[in-house]
């Protein structure tokens, strides 16, 4: 008999895995793919010299994480690297929103919205350990008053354009189509305050030599607690573990159903049934022979960068997509990791990860619209491209079952699945099954290498299935 079994090593998984290991529990852990680490996977795709991150690859919630908090990332030999400028967003030719890592220099440049930027985000920032606690907790407790208290007039002020230059309300309408979703909206809101103010906290670094880094470190901690993985196994039916006591699936929805759709109760089926898939992501890795050419020239010292226009073009494009359409213009996600961490490649070869967001299911090859895209604000990047890779949106879950269409976030990031996620339930990481959980991104507090959904399910399962009320210490 094993204590616990975790299927699926994405973060989620991982940390799940780690938490219940250190509690004492033995933990088995199974994941489909040859490799360790789902969404948080690195590749030298093109050339020995040089890493690209294949899914995740900018972490400001693994920073701010209490998951990763307690588990010190640093005592694990692990760096964050933080660019100078977190994300910058050109508007047009001219103009261009940039998100200092110091809120100060943000203000400064934003000019005239200078002011109304540090009032929405000063407080924020001030209070970032309550604020990135509540919005990464579980939804069933309730938060402290004060920082709570910050955010419902922000998430509402956001829903309108604050601002009077472009530049700013670019640069958060960018952050909020981190959600994939219609926008303007709540949960876009919501996650333009997270992500936003933690530009100007913990920053949005990446890993010293690639996001692997990351589910390697977990990887090494479960075993030095007697942890056993296995890869290259994939679970494809509930009764493979009839030998543990506990189950813990970091799978989407759809995983669930076909793991387990078979024994558990039909409402509950049905309710899985019903789950939303958002959007796509269409990826393309380019390898570069030098540093992309921004003509604003302040954006090569920033790690990420968002294409999009303004504010309107931005929500008009995720709005065109979340209809089931090809945006004319989409919306595009850059990152440049050697901007602050120079080991992933060489000065003549150099790594830059990008996506889009597509329809669910999109076949496209993305790489002549990235391409595009980049082009329009760096004239001769198409000069500059060594090799490319794309993995089109209907391509994603082939390499990771989570995404299924290509959708991200292993359900779609609505009002609805945000405040149920991803079925009603009090305790949405509990199955009806007995001794069985999800623990994926598809439950609170949603997608993101955070490791919280891992934290929160393994939580309950020390409760419930062996009436441990005490963490791990870093967690109690
Ligand atoms: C292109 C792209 C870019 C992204 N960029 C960022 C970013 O910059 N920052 C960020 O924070 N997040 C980003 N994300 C999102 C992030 O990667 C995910 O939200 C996160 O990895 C979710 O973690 P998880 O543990 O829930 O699931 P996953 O990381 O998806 O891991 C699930 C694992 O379970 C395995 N599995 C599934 N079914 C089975 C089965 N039946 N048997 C065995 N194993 C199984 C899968 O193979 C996979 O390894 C990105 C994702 C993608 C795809």
């Amino acid at each position: 008999m094993t204590d616990a079994v975790v299927v699926g090593s994405g973060p989620n998984g991982l940390a799940a895995a780690v938490l219940l290991a250190r509690a004492g529990l033995s933990v088995e852990l199974h994941e489909a793919a040859a490799e360790l680490g789902g969404g948080a996977r690195s590749a030298r795709l093109f050339d020995a010299d040089v890493v690209h991150d294949v899914c995740s690859a900018v972490h400001p919630m693994a920073v701010a994480s209490p998951f990763f908090r307690g588990f010190d990332l640093a005592a694990h030999g692990v760096e964050m690297c933080r660019p100078e400028i977190a994300y910058g967003h050109p508007v047009d030719e001219h103009r261009t929103g940039l998100a200092y890592a110091d809120l100060d220099r943000t203000c400064e440049r934003l000019g005239r919205d200078g002011g109304r930027w540090r009032r929405l985000m000063a407080p924020l920032v001030e209070h970032s350990r309550e604020v990135t606690t509540l919005l990464l907790g579980d939804l069933r407790h309730l938060p402290s008053p004060g920082p709570a208290a910050l955010l419902p007039p922000r998430i509402l002020a956001l829903q309108a354009d604050l601002f009077r230059g472009p530049e700013a309300s670019a640069l958060l309408a960018g952050v909020a189509a981190h959600t994939t979703g219609r926008l303007p909206s709540l949960v876009g809101g919501g996650t333009a305050l997270l992500l936003g103010h933690l530009a100007h906290a913990t920053g949005w670094p990446v890993p010293r030599g690639g996001t692997q880094v990351l589910a390697d470190a977990l990887a090494a901690d479960l075993r030095a607690h007697g942890g056993r993985i296995h890869t290259s196994s994939r679970v494809t039916d509930l009764r493979q573990l009839a030998h543990a006591r506990a189950v813990l699936l970091d799978v989407a929805p759809r995983g669930l159903l076909d793991i387990a759709g078979a024994y558990v109760p039909a409402g509950y089926r049905r309710a899985l049934e019903k789950v939303r898939y958002g959007p796509g992501a269409a990826k393309v890795d380019f390898l570069v022979s030098e540093p992309i050419p921004w003509q604003e020239r302040e954006l090569a010292k920033a790690g990420t960068i968002h294409i999009g226009g303004t504010r309107a073009e931005v929500h008009a494009a995720e709005n065109t997509v979340v209809a089931g359409r090809r945006a004319a213009e989409p919306f595009v996600l850059v990152a440049q990791p050697m901007v602050a961490d120079p080991s992933r490649g060489l000065p003549r070869k150099q790594p830059i990860w990008a996506y889009t967001h597509v329809p669910q299911g999109d076949p496209l090859d993305a790489t002549d619209v990235v391409r595009r895209r980049i082009e329009r604000f760096a004239p001769g990047f198409g000069d500059t491209i060594l090799a490319s890779r794309a993995v089109p949106a209907s391509e994603l879950e082939a390499y990771n079952a989570n995404y299924v269409g290509g959708d991200i976030s292993a359900a779609a990031v609505t009002l609805r699945q945000v405040l149920a996620r991803p079925v009603p339930r009090w305790n949405t990481y509990r199955t009806p099954l007995s001794g069985v959980y999800l623990c994926s991104g598809a439950t609170p507090p949603g997608p993101g290498v955070h490791g919280m959904a891992g934290l929160h399910a393994a939580k309950a399962v020390l409760r419930k299935e062996f009436g441990l009320n005490e963490l791990p210490a870093g967690w109690a």
